[in-house]
């Protein structure tokens, strides 16, 4: 298994992911590895209905774009350790070889294709 190559690609996507989260949130100081979205300036008492709506709604969907961000950047974060510990490649449910074409795809991938929707 060509561990290294896996490893770099998923350095390369945690750089992404951390300038993409840095937009959009700021680190959590008392949690690792939990990011809380950016505080809104929302003046609800000024502001009239709409714009409290729409911005509303941005807040909603930053929360839901760093959550999601956040989900792929705590699984790249467990794949690297895994490769530092010598498990990385091994699917979590049945501990068979994850497929190459699956790392190829995903390299943060938990399982093999047979458990990907249990792992
Ligand atoms: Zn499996």
């Amino acid at each position: 298994m060509e561990t290294e190559k896996y490893k770099l690609a998923l350095q390369t996507e945690l750089n992404q992911l951390n300038s993409e989260m840095k937009e959009l949130g700021v680190k959590n100081p008392e949690v690792k590895g939990d990011w809380v979205e950016r505080a809104n300036d929302l003046d609800t008492v000024s502001a009239d209905l709409n714009d409290v709506a729409d911005r509303t709604e941005e807040y909603d969907e930053r929360r839901a774009t760093l959550a999601t961000l956040e989900g792929r950047y705590n699984n790249i974060m467990h794949a690297l350790k895994k490769i530092d510990d010598g498990s990385y490649g091994i699917c979590e449910v049945s501990g068979e070889t994850i497929e190459e074409d699956r790392l190829e795809a995903n390299p943060a991938a938990r399982t093999c294709k047979l458990h990907m929707n249990e792992g």
